[in-house]
């Protein structure tokens, strides 16, 4: 097998999850925290995320897929989890399997209600689903509007299968330099909550924040909370955690090394050109891989402590890298793409903000797309 796999280190997931314990809970509030673990939980492999986390005390997960809630049950995870994207199918089996694996459903209109309703009247032993309320407070993508909510509350109404048990929204903002819309939002929010109580509903819970909503406002935490970025160890916002700790990290090793003359080209399309005479490593991870294309003649690697730049345009499983400053470069040097080396070579560190910024995408991107292809490894 090829060196490129991902590590994942579960005793830096256990940090940052205890990290945000202690900045949530500073006296004012406590929310729970949910952590949220879809795409894969951002591509660290969800099983063994919630079962670290579940271990640590974590009371409830968070998912966007009933695909997702389904993985983790069957990975025998048992505290609660709420599927997010409210999409569960056109036929019955999808709801079928909220009841059987007793998932949380996320719901956000008057035919969802009826249909969890009536397929509960039969098949939940007269035991109620409890189900989460979406209201859209500014985001414009998944949520009941503010004018569509009273109607949306009617759907409760007469139907005891279904039980409205958390009110949720969700920020498109908290992590800009203005928290003038997040405060517009929870405004919002604060009204959609009043209207809820005052038609008698009193869910258990209230839950707004992503990381960046919970780190920067303990306004917006409420019952719960639901960050996904900061347990990985990336801080939505520069600087709001210097103690979180990334918690994966991808390397490769050095499969072939050459030495090309002034002015000869590399790889695809002859975007680079040696400078000089080069000492060229090839290096079996590429944008088939999850590495971002963009980094082609932009990005570095760390190789024996140093920084080396990408050269040329990558391919699909192979990157190059100049090595001409490293001194007695060889084939099976240690090659990083996103992390640290160990040891004594560990100083320098690639983020994915860094690498974020050089593609022009966010961190939460570049993290899930890390791809299957590349094995995960846990300790
Ligand atoms: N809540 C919802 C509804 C989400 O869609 C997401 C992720 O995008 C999160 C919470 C977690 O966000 P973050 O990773 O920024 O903490």
């Amino acid at each position: 097998m090829r060196p490129t796999r991902a590590e994942v280190n579960l005793a830096h997931l256990r940090h940052n999850y205890r990290v945000l314990e202690k900045m949530f809970g500073d006296g004012k509030t406590k929310p729970a925290i949910w952590g949220v673990l879809k795409a894969d939980a951002y591509g660290h492999g969800s099983a063994a995320v919630a079962r670290t986390l579940e271990r640590a005390g974590m009371p409830g997960l968070c998912v966007a897929l009933l695909e997702e809630a389904i993985e983790l049950r069957d990975a025998g995870i048992r505290v609660p989890i709420l599927v997010m994207g409210g999409y569960y199918g056109p036929r019955r089996e999808g709801l079928e399997e909220i009841l059987a694996r007793d998932l949380v459903p996320v719901v956000y209109d008057a035919g969802q209600i009826e249909r969890i309703a009536t397929l509960a009247r039969y098949e939940s032993e007269g035991r109620p689903v409890r189900v989460h309320l979406k209201v859209d407070t500014g985001m414009g993508r998944l949520g009941v509007t503010m004018s569509e909510l009273d109607d949306v509350l009617d759907a409760f109404d007469g139907r005891p299968e279904v039980q409205l048990d958390g009110l949720m929204t969700h920020l498109a903002c908290a992590d800009g330099d203005d928290l003038g819309p997040t405060m517009e939002q929870l405004a919002r929010f604060a009204e959609a909550r009043g209207r809820v109580r005052a038609r008698g509903f009193s869910p258990r819970f209230v839950h707004a924040a992503n990381s960046a909503g919970a780190m920067r406002l303990s306004e917006a935490r409420f019952d719960a909370v639901r960050p996904g970025v900061a347990l990985f160890g990336v801080s939505p916002v520069p600087g709001l955690a210097p103690e979180l700790k990334p918690v994966i990290r991808v390397r490769t090793e050095v499969v072939a090394l050459r030495t090309v003359e002034a002015g000869e080209p590399i790889g695809y399309g002859y975007t680079w050109r040696a400078p000089r005479r080069s000492m060229i490593a090839t290096v079996p991870m590429g944008y088939a891989d999850g590495l971002d294309r963009k980094l082609s003649n932009r990005g570095h690697a760390l190789v024996r402590g140093r920084r080396v730049p990408m050269v040329g345009t990558m391919s699909m499983d192979l990157t190059m890298l100049d090595m001409t400053e490293i001194p007695g470069a060889r084939i099976g040097d240690e090659v990083v793409f996103l992390g640290q080396q160990e040891g004594a070579l560990g100083r320098d560190v690639i983020t994915a903000e860094e690498i974020a910024e050089t593609t022009g995408t966010i961190p939460w991107e570049v993290l899930t797309s890390i791809s299957r292809r590349v094995p995960r490894f846990y300790r």
